[in-house]
């Protein structure tokens, strides 16, 4: 039987093509592991501490995430203590781009009316 290995769905027949997703569908249905995830950047914050909050709303709506931060260059080009010009980049899988883009959005323009 084919399946998606995108939405893991079974098909039954002559189909090559998930209905859902359009993926090219396999004969067997991979591990976990080996289903590929394709990670998309939503965008850049100056504050580690913000980049966790963001990713924690994220999380609560069931949107993994991680981060990449630049935090090492800064810690060898500035002095210890400052993170001035230091950002997190937030990644998230692009089938929840829409949803994790929403809530990141949000955060920011609360933020912005805070300040
Ligand atoms: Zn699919």
């Amino acid at each position: 039987m084919p399946y998606c290995p995108k939405c893991q769905y079974e098909f039954k027949g002559t189909v090559t093509k998930c209905l859902d997703c359009g993926t090219e569908l396999v004969e067997q249905l991979p591990t976990k592991q080996d289903i590929y995830v394709k990670w998309i950047s939503l965008g850049k914050i100056n504050s580690s501490v913000y980049a966790e909050m963001i990713r924690e709303a994220m999380k609560n709506k069931g949107i993994e995430s991680y981060s990449h931060s630049d935090l090492f260059h800064d810690v060898f080009s500035t002095t210890a203590t400052s993170q001035a010009g230091s950002y997190e980049e937030i990644f998230v899988p692009e089938d929840k781009k829409e949803l994790a883009k929403d809530i990141f959005d949000t955060m920011i323009q609360e933020d912005g009316e805070k300040e």
